[in-house]
């Protein structure tokens, strides 16, 4: 067999104790995931209480009580059947989903990678029922004295799982994700009193009064709280489908970082990058850069309008109108920090930063900076400590310039990107990581493709071997000057490899970079980055400013050429004289 032939598999379908486990690895994600899906029940339930305990940063327990209407005994076994949910009935019911959950898929998810107990009585019952379940099979049912509610215990989460036992953190950074969870939600539902004790402590409580600002008491203590300036949007007269309420930080009490900004779309906390930047770009001007803003932001709009279907985990939305909802939530936000905290009447920290732009000839351009981040370039002064990482602001891709150059808006004004460098910055950066990371992606090819090389370019072929094989590249030698290719790099496939194959070679010996490893990393990137001239969609500029922002050194190439040049809110105001 020459490669060519692939043994016939027969297509079956997958037992169901195997799908429940791919859709839990989906759903049942950490711990975190599993207080998420077990509040959300307890919130569809109509819970006025929900009270959360948790033990090993929940890997031994994770327990959820609440107070809501409870699962008649006869259905208590089905609940944890998967697709079986009393939220849906028809297909057209998910054109308009009004609950958290609609899935079916949340408790069966987690009893196939914990044990769970489930004990549930509702109103009309005079006991609870209880249902014990070990690899997802019911083993033990009966009836127990118990409040009306539901309570259900998660134990020995991941425990046959090793594989995701490993990525898990510290019992305490899991306890945190779980605690910043519950916060959201006690955010989103400030009528439900929520009660969080992490390994025996009280972590959070809340009063369940109703009132957002008592929520955001318990969450981010009473001097926040105090400060924050309620949201009303549409104002008076105005027609709109979209509602916005919530309350904003006044600029002077911001954050370093981006984690508090909670965002709720018809009570559902999502994590929408578009709209956490909606809320930041509120605040342009008014932030010094590094800061984030607090915010908590209720969207509401009619529920065919949003399409929550996305993902498993259903914390990724859609909407309709986005552009809309986007321009909804920053105008709402605006408007609450303008009211009521006027510009000239800002601390003078935040005030100095507007009020004095620094001039563009004082400071080196952005990529200089980052250069000198990199330890690329020397500076008369640079011989102290390094300066800090100079890291990329939330862009808005704003459209394409002669199919070249990608216009952006950020929060400090316009950016003008590379599209060539800005990708083969990114993708040095991510093949580079996955070569330490023993992760590079290969493609093996179904016929070998024959190359032919000059003398020099099988010099630096040999010269290279090893670096291009821990890249991806699996080479043969075949006759003299030819060389049969049976496997590439991952972010080659789909290039015309007989051209490109010794193109790339020549490349390798031009590159600058110190190590053989670095340099074929600085090649590939070059080979597999989009090309200036080339036509570029919405969604893919998107993405590549999404994966820049990622970046280490975002504003160079790996050949030390910006990716980017920068224009300045102040710079703009100052050219156009508008101050
Ligand atoms: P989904 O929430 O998507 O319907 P789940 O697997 O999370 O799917 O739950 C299955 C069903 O079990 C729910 O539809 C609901 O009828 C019932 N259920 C689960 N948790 C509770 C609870 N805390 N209180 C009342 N009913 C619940
Ligand atoms: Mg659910």
């Amino acid at each position: 067999m020459d490669g060519g032939e692939l043994p016939q598999l027969t297509i079956r379908i997958l037992p169901p104790e195997v799908s429940v486990l791919i859709a839990a690895g989906e759903v049942v994600e950490r711990p975190a995931s599993v207080v998420k899906e077990l509040i959300e029940n307890s919130l569809d339930a109509g819970a006025s209480q929900v009270s959360i305990e948790v033990r090993q940063g929940g890997l031994s327990l994770i327990r959820v009580t609440d107070n809501g209407k409870g699962i008649p005994s006869g259905d208590l076994a089905l609940a944890v059947h998967r697709y079986a949910t009393s939220k849906v009935t028809l297909a057209q019911d998910l054109a308009r989903i009004t609950t958290l959950g609609f899935r079916g898929e949340a408790l069966p998810s987690i009893a196939a990678v914990a044990d769970v107990e489930m004990l549930s009585r509702p109103a009309d019952a005079v006991a609870a029922t209880y249902l014990r379940l070990l690899d997802g099979n019911p083993v033990e049912q009966g009836t127990r004295g118990a409040p009306v509610g539901t309570t259900v215990t998660v134990l020995h989460l991941f425990a046959k799982q090793p594989a995701r036992r490993k990525f898990m953190r510290s019992p305490s950074a899991e306890n945190q994700q779980i605690a910043s969870l519950v916060s959201q939600y006690a955010l989103a539902y400030p009528e439900a009193r929520f009660s969080l004790r992490l390994e025996g402590r009280q972590g959070l409580l809340t009063s369940g009064s109703g009132k957002l600002a008592d929520a955001v008491v318990s969450v981010y203590g009473a001097e926040v709280a105090a400060a924050m300036l309620p949201m009303r949007w549409p104002l008076d007269g105005e027609r709109t489908t979209m509602k916005v309420s919530g309350m904003a930080g006044p600029p002077h009490i911001s954050r370093a970082s981006r984690g508090y900004v909670s965002l709720f779309v018809n009570r559902r906390w999502v994590q929408n990058r578009r709209l956490i930047f909606a809320v930041e770009e509120a605040y342009s001007g008014l932030l010094t850069t590094g800061r984030h803003p607090i915010a908590i932001v209720d969207l509401r709009l009619p529920h065919e309008e949003v399409d929550v279907n996305v993902h498993p985990t259903k914390a990724e939305v859609r909407f309709r109108q986005e552009k809309e909802a986007f321009a909804t939530v920053q105008r709402a936000v605006r408007q609450a920090l303008l009211e009521q905290a006027p510009v000239p009447s800002l601390p003078s920290a935040a005030g100095a930063a507007v009020a004095q732009p620094t001039a563009p000839e004082e400071t080196p351009p952005l990529w200089q900076r980052a250069l000198e981040a990199e330890g690329q370039s020397k500076t008369a002064a640079g011989t102290a400590a390094p300066p800090p990482k100079v890291s990329l602001p939330m862009l808005r891709v704003v459209g394409q310039i002669g199919n070249t150059y990608i216009v952006a808006e950020g929060p400090e004004g316009i950016y003008l990107i590379d599209q060539h460098a800005a990708h083969e910055r990114v993708l040095f950066e991510e093949i580079r990581a996955a070569r330490q990371r023993r992760a590079l992606d290969a493609q093996g090819l179904l016929e070998p493709a024959i190359v032919e090389v000059s003398p020099q370019q099988k010099e630096i072929i040999l010269a290279y071997y090893e670096a291009l094989s821990d890249h991806g590249f699996q080479l043969e030698p075949f006759g003299e000057r030819t060389y049969l290719v049976r496997a590439i790099p991952a972010v080659l496939t789909g290039t015309d490899l007989s051209r490109a194959f010794a193109e790339f070679v020549d490349t390798l010996s031009e590159e600058a970079a110190p190590d053989q490893q670095d340099r074929v990393a600085f090649s590939l990137a070059c080979h597999a980055a989009v090309r200036a001239g080339q036509s570029l969609t919405l969604e893919e500029m998107r993405e590549l400013i999404r994966r820049l922002e990622q970046a280490e050194v975002p504003h160079t190439c790996p050949h030390g050429r910006p990716t980017m040049i920068h224009m300045s809110t102040a710079l703009l105001e100052k050219e156009f004289r508008r101050r």
